[in-house]
């Protein structure tokens, strides 16, 4: 709930920062057991920094988690959440150490809670992780270089498996995997949610992917949510002008269709946003109070939501 993260960048002669990027703006998202959502935008946008920042990785400026309906900070609560909520990253590359083997890689989680201390069944867990990932029980012994890039996601899936958890967080899990890999992961990802009932928040700035994935779905466009509700909906009849600018920019098959025309300019610098909406310098509707005035993610229609002054009762503009 209302979750902002603040990086201050540089300092002055006196200690003081000297700019400050709003990475993510008072983002509240909620999440039920057994549904994915998918959070989509542009690099740069926050995703990753919302996911992060929820999971305790980054130190959130403001805001509260709650995890079954208990805030995070209450000790008892704070320790189910930092178990049962893991994350897949992106780069399968680094986030695995190179010296170790497969086996310490996932069972760091195992031993980091004192869990399976004797070797033998330490053992046999990592092995039964391995196979969940559709790896052979040899790979325990081998280190990640001896791995394709769909390989070592596997292993680090693995790991986020270890601790048994409701909820995964995957942050880009394929974008740096091969596109024969990236369905084969997809699929995977899919079965396991329904094998041991996981809860997803699935980021990607991939739409169709996340079309793919999801139930519902999330946009975000400089560190604000713009746009929240039922994936085919948000997917096919998207109402904040930002949506429909990230959709008409999905590649299509037909080189006739001439898609739609390109928004103007780039993403503002996080570290200048503009005035009011920070889309308005893009946005082909952009009038006097788009501006001024900062619009906030309000219910426009059932289950939908977008930040824009000029969206009304679930129409889109
Ligand atoms: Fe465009 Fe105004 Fe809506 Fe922002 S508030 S998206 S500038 S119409
Ligand atoms: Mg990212």
């Amino acid at each position: 709930r209302h979750i902002t993260k603040v990086f201050t960048v540089g300092t002055d002669w006196l200690g003081r920062p000297k700019k400050v990027l709003a990475a993510v703006q008072d983002m509240s998202l909620v999440i039920h057991q057994g549904e994915t959502v998918g959070l989509v935008g542009e690099s740069g946008c926050g995703k990753s920094t919302f996911a992060r920042t929820v999971l305790g990785l980054y130190g959130k400026t403001g805001g509260t988690v709650l995890y079954k309906g208990r805030d995070t900070r209450d000790l008892a609560a704070g320790e189910l959440y930092r178990r049962q909520v893991q994350m897949i990253f992106q780069d399968p590359y680094s986030s695995l150490d190179p010296r170790m083997t497969v086996e310490e890689i996932i069972s760091e989680p195992l031993r980091n809670y004192h869990l399976c201390a004797d070797g033998r069944e330490r053992r046999k867990r990592v092995a039964g992780l391995l196979n969940q990932v559709d790896l052979r029980a040899e790979a325990a012994q081998r280190y990640p270089h001896e791995f394709s890039g769909g390989q070592r996601q596997r292993v680090g899936i693995a790991r986020a498996l270890a601790l048994e958890p409701e909820c995964i967080f995957c942050d880009e899990p394929i974008s740096a995997l091969d596109v024969s890999v990236q369905v084969q992961i997809v699929n995977m990802l899919r079965r396991l949610q329904q094998e041991l009932g996981l809860s997803y928040l699935f980021i990607a700035h991939d739409l169709t992917m996340v079309h793919h994935m999801s139930r519902r779905i999330g946009v975000m466009y400089l560190g604000r949510l713009v746009e929240l509700g039922p994936g085919s909906e948000v997917f096919c009849r998207p109402l904040h002008p930002y949506t429909q600018l990230l959709i008409a920019s999905v590649p299509r098959p037909d080189p006739a269709d001439p898609g739609a025309p390109d928004a103007a300019g780039e993403v503002p610098s996080p570290l200048e946003l503009p005035a009011g909406c920070v889309f308005h310098p893009r946005c082909p509707y952009a009038n006097q109070r788009c501006r001024t005035e900062t619009p906030v993610l309000r219910q426009v229609g059932a289950d939908r939501f977008a930040a824009c002054h000029q969206v009304q009762g679930g129409d889109a503009l």
